[in-house]
């Protein structure tokens, strides 16, 4: 059996290298695997974060899948779509708030009305913004001829999780009509259109084992993916899922760990991809953002959707920064990049340095 300290100093990794270093235990293991995650990550996509502002802009969803709070079948949440108006408005905040892009996200929908309402904000963003803000489009899985069409109108990142790599765990918590294949196909499709593709799996999902992990990083490195947006797996009381399992509170700071030790590892393994340090991350321990930076994250995506909104786009319980406006967001997450020593890549892109190698 290989140490810690041998695995992390190969220049390779196999893929139970990747479990052993998922498992790690010990406090002053796991101190070294976050360390090297932070050397790596300095060596090849620097110390600068890049802030993405999300916008929030619909929960209207017609899957259902088991974990999300805003899945087709709670009924219990007010359904809104933002107005043209309010996106337009927010996107400009971010663009002069300094944010080099923004993230629009939303519960999935591929009828006409919808996907025609997106094409024709990404044509006013970039027209307000003289084409300088960067858009990443998070909006589910869509038809080639749409993804396409949110192409040419100046989308040109998309994040589409594939949520887990193993497909029978993936059809455990989806409904039969939900899949994996036509996930797997559509992020096929957005890296063939030429989009800078982001994917992504929930960590900690019941069932999930730790090699479901690892071959998760391995999934990643195989489809030559650009960006990783993954993030603990946190239960929503109104979720058949969260009604399967028992209280969160039991094993919350194993979930964030395991989290943690996922960025880590995927920035060991990966190097020059972008990794997200997500807001689930946060509502897990109050600096878990930071946390994921020292662990090898380089992007935020601060939320910059109109407050009134927030309590209706719940994925999870316990979301942070519910009543906070984006101004205060801007204000609180400049001093939590601050504190650890980094600093904010205001104005730029921050493309994926593996993207434009790719690309080469
Ligand atoms: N509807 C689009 C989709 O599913 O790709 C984009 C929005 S969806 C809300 C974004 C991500 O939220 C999903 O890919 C999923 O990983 C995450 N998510 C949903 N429910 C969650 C939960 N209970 N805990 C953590 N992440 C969750
Ligand atoms: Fe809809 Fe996305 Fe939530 Fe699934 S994860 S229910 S597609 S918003």
């Amino acid at each position: 059996m290989k140490s810690t300290s041998e695995i992390l100093s190969q220049k390779n990794m196999e893929l139970s290298d990747l479990t052993t270093l998922l498992l790690l235990e010990d406090k002053n293991d796991i101190d070294m695997l976050y360390k090297r995650a932070y050397q790596v990550k300095t060596e090849n996509v620097g110390t600068k974060v890049f802030f993405r502002g999300i916008i929030e802009l619909s929960n209207i969803c017609a899957k259902d899948c088991y974990y999300c709070g805003i899945r087709k079948s709670n009924e219990s949440i007010e359904r809104f779509i933002m107005e043209e108006e309010e996106i337009l408005n927010a996107a400009k905040w971010a663009y002069e708030a300094g944010y080099g892009s923004i993230v629009l996200q939303s519960g999935e929908r591929c009828d006409s009305k919808f996907t025609e309402f997106i094409e024709t904000l990404l044509i006013k963003i970039k027209n307000q913004t003289e084409n300088k803000l960067g858009i990443t489009l998070s909006l589910g899985e869509q038809t080639e001829g749409t993804l396409k069409r949110w192409f040419n109108a100046g989308g040109h990142r998309y994040l589409l999780r594939i949520e887990t790599s193993n497909p029978s765990l993936y059809q455990s918590l989806h409904p039969d009509t939900h899949s994996f294949n036509e996930r797997i196909t559509c992020l096929k499709t957005l890296k063939s259109l030429g989009y800078q593709t982001g994917t992504g799996v929930m960590i900690g999902l019941p069932n999930q084992t730790i090699e479901d992990l690892a071959n998760d990083l391995a999934f990643f490195k195989q489809n030559d993916i650009d960006m990783i947006g993954m993030g603990p797996f946190i239960p929503h009381h109104d979720t058949p899922l969260a009604h399967s399992m028992g209280n969160f509170d039991d094993y919350k700071n194993k979930q964030l760990e395991l989290a943690l030790k996922m960025i880590a590892v995927a920035r060991i393994y990966l190097k020059d991809v972008n990794i997200a340090s997500t807001t689930a991350l946060q509502a897990l321990d109050h600096s878990g953002r930071e946390m994921g930076l020292q662990a090898g994250a380089n992007i935020i995506m601060p939320n910059v959707t109109d407050t009134k909104y927030r309590d209706k786009y719940q994925l999870y319980d316990n979301k942070p920064c519910m009543d906070e406006n984006s101004t205060m967001c801007k204000a609180c997450l400049g001093n939590r990049v601050k504190s650890v020593g980094e600093t904010i890549g205001y104005n730029e892109w921050g493309d994926s340095p593996h993207f434009k190698k790719r690309l080469k």
